[in-house]
């Protein structure tokens, strides 16, 4: 039995291995347009994660389907492996670890933590002064601001087949647990549409740059400064700035910030 905590990140992998990223595969429509753009390798990397997370999503949620509210374990198992070996084409001998990883998922997708386990990580993040792990802000347990009040995060999404474990919890500010949502990062975002001409110094930028956007910067950069390397939780809010001045604001021209490394031009609003 495969355990529930390794098991979103072992399916993952498992694509990764049949599906190999090969960086020189430039002459792929990819490639071809990173080449245009000038960022053949980061453009070519972010397609194929986005990619893999889409066909991780898929196969998990496609095993959620599948299960039947009726059924035992064994006719669950003879159902999914039917399914994954009539409609996917994986090489026969990873049909059986596909399945026991996909059942190990939906197993954990149906749990959630009790309230008992959330109470005990808000009082300890309480108690220790953790900030949100994501964006770095002093969470609000007073109830003063709701965007800031402390939630439950899964690292790893619940729906994806992420554990209730204490391994794939932690506590986040709430602007940032509904920015994320069930995404697993920058690639699983609407990357594409994370480009805008508003400059930061024009009172629209919050807008132009909405949260949704922020995690996805700020998930690139592993929630930490690109500079320095200091983590949100280590040192508080992070910001955003520019590699490339001369460039328009887009994902591959942002940088993350910590509050030493950002310029009064770039505070972040
Ligand atoms: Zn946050
Ligand atoms: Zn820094």
């Amino acid at each position: 039995m495969v355990d529930e905590d390794d098991a979103p990140f072992l399916l993952r992998e498992e694509l990764e291995r049949l599906v190999p990223f090969e960086s020189s595969a430039r002459s792929s429509f990819v490639g071809r347009l990173g080449d245009l753009l000038d960022c053949p390798d980061d453009l070519a990397r972010i397609v194929y994660d986005q990619l893999i997370t889409y066909a991780t999503r898929r196969l998990v949620l496609t095993a959620r389907w599948l299960r039947r509210p009726e059924d035992d374990p064994a006719a669950y198992t003879v159902r999914l492996r039917t399914f994954i070996r009539s409609q996917y084409r994986p090489p026969h001998s990873k049909v059986d670890s596909l399945v026991s990883l996909l059942q190990a998922c939906v197993a954990a997708s149906s749990r959630r933590p009790s309230d008992a386990t959330r109470n005990a990580l808000v009082k300890e993040a309480r108690a220790r002064g953790l900030r949100c792990y994501l964006c770095g802000c002093d969470l609000s347990h007073d109830g003063q601001d709701a965007r800031r009040a402390p939630t439950v995060d899964h690292v790893w999404p619940s729906a994806l087949g992420g554990a209730s474990m204490p391994t794939n919890l932690r506590v986040s500010c709430k602007a940032c647990n509904d920015a994320k949502n069930d995404s697993v990062g920058h690639a699983d975002c609407a990357f594409p549409r994370l480009s805008t001409h508003v400059s930061q110094s024009d009172g629209s930028f919050s807008n132009a740059l909405p949260w949704t956007f922020r995690f996805a910067i700020w998930s690139r950069a592993h929630f930490a400064c690109t500079l320095c390397g200091a983590s949100a939780s280590e040192a508080g809010p992070l910001g955003v700035s520019r590699t490339e001045r001369s460039d328009n604001w887009h994902l591959l021209n942002i940088l993350t910030t910590c509050g030493r490394h950002r310029t009064p031009e770039f505070q972040f609003p």
